[in-house]
């Protein structure tokens, strides 16, 4: 034998730890482990959809041995799987030296969906991809964490345009064994069974552990042979059928939740509630009490201690309200354990608890049972403390206890890997990229694009058009794909790569105003078809399945892409996705936000753009509220908004064009003599230093240690 191959123990041991790796989402996030899966595979990697866990069924266990034996290769598993250890083992984390009663006493977070990657669409938009985020900076941060949700077997629905340009759903059914989760099991080796009384009798869930780093999110399935065929298909599908689905989903989640982790020998010192729908947790964390013999007043005093609440929308329809009949109908049963006259539960979620006619409002029963309750950006703290002022009589509305914590992104996991690569050699201090991960959430890290020594304004336009590039490319694909031959255009001709490239993706709610910048439509017509400072639009999102706007706008849009003078000019990308997501903000040189202030509680995607050097043009609502500060991107109108809706909406769109064409398109084209433009490059540099570190998700993580996580 070669002296210099690989024995059979070291083959075991590389199969087993790329195995693991597979299983563990801390390779979405590092760019030596995501090569490997890939170079195992290119195709598979690609029609796989980036699935590790797929890849690794794909190259058979002989295959994976024969190609362990390039020296080479080994030797780059061997670095992943040692640099994957030491990220599981170090000692002195953030969170073991800022939270160590945590390591034992972990924070629950409950959320009713959590984006991940692109393989597990479990999650309809920005609340489950910043629940994701949460989780991965909990990880890297080294907090004692565990995650809650549910395993939607159908997950979240996929997006197809028919013939009429109207948007159809269609579900894919998920397979845990080609998925990175793992089933949880009992003492016995056999699946963990819980179960919840809702209605009359008892629901049987299983558990799917998500290894998210350093630690679990736990996934509630109800798709048991015990349960009736209706119970079994609870947990189909995210937000799936009617309110009587909705409310014994979030029972699941919320009661389930609580029943699962004491079945794992859990206890959490914080459930942080991500969003009302997870609020019936605080029925069961007070059901125990009573069962333990505490008076029900004692046991919800008790109760509020443990619980932390994250509210984030003010859109009305965002807030959970269950009708008495229902709430009877569901829960009656399991709420006779409370010790509470029923009308007494009722009240729970009412602000005004005698009126037997007000339904029961999750969010309520959120903030009635919380130590602490916040919004995600300052100005949805506000407005937040003006919803809910009724709730607490006497207090002025600044004295209603609703503060804000800002959110963020969790940056390793959204940059492109281009760029990833880019500013670990450029922006870490060695230049080696070593200490990149302790380094990359660091004001310190990002004040360095200032600095011309670093990154060069050729070097910086260079990687922007590169990233344009490959977004376009993507988008001729993706077009080509789905087109018939009736509709025929000329995809590689679609789209120009020296366009000013505006994106705007996100899910298509209508308060959201997708369409607003075509109420110019002759004006943008005009400057889209301008040959020397063209400008394009990329667009992307889901309607919910039952909201016809929502449809509406996504049809208006395509119509315009198709049968206009916008054709060639203007796109829309179908079946938005978190993979599409990272397209976009990445090789789009704006990215456009132009939501119906205050509507927009945070929003995250442009966020994500920064991270890539794409400049935000956004309503100042929201992140960008906090965000803007007049060099490091553009604002539409003022820190303000008008009082009626026809009369926002023609302001906004007023707005939007003026800066498009006094601020965006002339920076943009402002070239220098060898075809560089200056002003439009220092302006990313600016966006960079001061929105990238603190729009993370570790800076918002961080900060939810040390005001909620930590104190009680
Ligand atoms: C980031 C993201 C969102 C949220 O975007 P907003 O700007 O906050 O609306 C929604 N969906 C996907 C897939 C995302 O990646």
């Amino acid at each position: 034998m070669n002296p210099a191959s690989l024995s059979t123990a070291e083959l075991d041991a590389l199969a087993a730890g790329l195995n693991q790796l597979a299983h563990n989402l801390w390779w979405t996030w590092n760019q030596e482990a995501q090569e490997i899966f890939q170079e195992l595979s290119p195709r598979g990697w690609q029609n796989l959809y980036h699935n590790a866990v797929a890849v690794l069924h794909e190259v058979s266990d002989y295959e994976l041995r024969v190609r362990l034996q390039d020296r080479e290769f080994a030797a780059r598993v061997r670095a992943v799987l040692a640099a994957f250890r030491e990220y599981m083992d170090e000692p002195a984390t953030w969170g073991r030296q800022t939270a160590p009663a945590l390591q034992t006493h972990p924070v629950a977070y409950f959320s009713a969906e959590f984006g991940f990657h692109e393989t597990l669409p479990i999650a309809a938009g920005g609340l489950g991809i910043l629940a994701g985020d949460h989780a991965k900076s909990a990880s890297d941060l080294g907090i004692g964490f565990v995650g809650i949700s549910l395993f939607y077997r159908e997950g979240y629905f996929q997006q197809a345009i028919n013939q009429e340009n109207w948007q159809t759903e269609y579900y894919t059914q998920l397979h845990p064994e080609n998925l990175p989760v793992e089933a949880v099991l009992d003492a016995a080796g056999r699946p963990l069974v819980c179960s919840v009384e809702i209605t009359s009798g008892a629901v049987y869930f299983q558990v799917w552990r998500v290894n998210v780093g350093r630690n679990p999110v736990y996934l509630i399935d109800a798709n048991r042979p015990e349960n009736a065929p209706h119970f079994r298909d609870l947990t189909l599908r995210v937000y799936g059928g009617d309110t009587t689905t909705r409310i014994m989903q979030e029972m699941l989640l919320g009661i389930g939740g609580v029943k699962m982790l004491r079945a794992l020998g859990l206890k959490p010192s914080v459930f942080h509630m991500n969003e009302g729908h997870a609020a019936f947790l605080t029925l069961e964390l007070m059901r125990e009490k009573v069962a333990n013999g505490a008076a029900f007043a004692a046991a919800m005093a008790a109760t509020r201690q443990e619980c932390l609440f994250t509210t984030h929308t003010p859109v009305e329809a965002g807030h959970d309200r269950f009708s008495p009949e229902l709430m009877e109908y569901a829960m009656h049963r399991y709420c006779a354990q409370l010790g509470l006259p029923w009308a007494e539960v009722l009240g729970l979620g009412r602000v005004n608890p005698a009126n037997g006619g007000e339904p029961f409002c999750m969010t309520v029963l959120a903030l009635k049972v919380c130590r602490a309750a916040n919004g995600v950006s300052e100005l949805h703290g506000e407005v937040s403390r003006h919803m809910w002022q009724e709730l607490f009589p006497g207090k002025t509305v600044g004295e209603v206890p609703i503060g804000h914590i800002t959110n963020g992104i969790h940056l390793q996991g959204w940059m492109k890997g281009t760029v990833r690569r880019f500013w670990r050699k450029r922006l870490t201090t060695s230049g080696t990229g070593a200490n990149w991960d302790r380094e990359i959430n660091s004001p310190e890290f990002w004040a360095r694009m200032a600095d011309p020594a670093f990154i060069s304004d050729e070097e910086l336009w260079a990687l922007r058009y590169g990233l344009r590039r490959e977004l376009i490319e993507f988008a001729r694909r993706r077009l080509g794909m789905r087109n018939t031959a009736a509709e025929f255009i000329a995809f590689d001709q679609l789209l120009d790569p020296d366009a000013l490239t505006i994106g705007f993706a996100r899910r298509f709610a209508t308060y959201k105003r997708a369409p607003l910048i075509f109420q110019q439509m002759e004006n943008i017509v005009r400057l889209a078809r301008d040959p020397a400072r063209p400008v394009q639009f990329i667009f992307a999102g889901k309607a919910h399945p039952r909201d016809d706007e929502g449809k509406r706008f996504i049809q208006h849009i395509i119509h315009l892409s198709k049968y206009t003078d916008m054709q060639g000019h203007l796109v829309f990308l179908e079946n938005y996705d978190v993979h599409v997501a990272r397209q976009m903000v990445s090789g789009c040189d704006v990215w456009l936000n132009n939501p119906r202030r205050p509507l927009e509680a945070s929003g995250t995607s442009g966020m994500k753009a920064g991270c890539h050097g794409c400049l935000n043009l956004s309503i100042l609502d929201g992140w960008w509220r906090e965000g803007y500060d007049g060099t490091n991107g553009f604002a539409i109108g003022v820190d303000a908004h008008a009082p009626t809706i026809e009369e926002q909406d023609r302001v906004d769109s007023a707005n939007l064009y003026r800066t498009l064409t006094e601020q965006v398109i002339p920076t943009f084209f402002d070239r220098d003599a060898g075809g560089v433009p200056r002003r439009w490059i220092q302006m990313v540099r600016r966006a960079m230093v001061t929105l990238v570190p603190q729009f993370s998700t570790s800076r918002m993580v961080a900060e939810y240690t040390k005001k909620f996580y930590t104190t009680s």
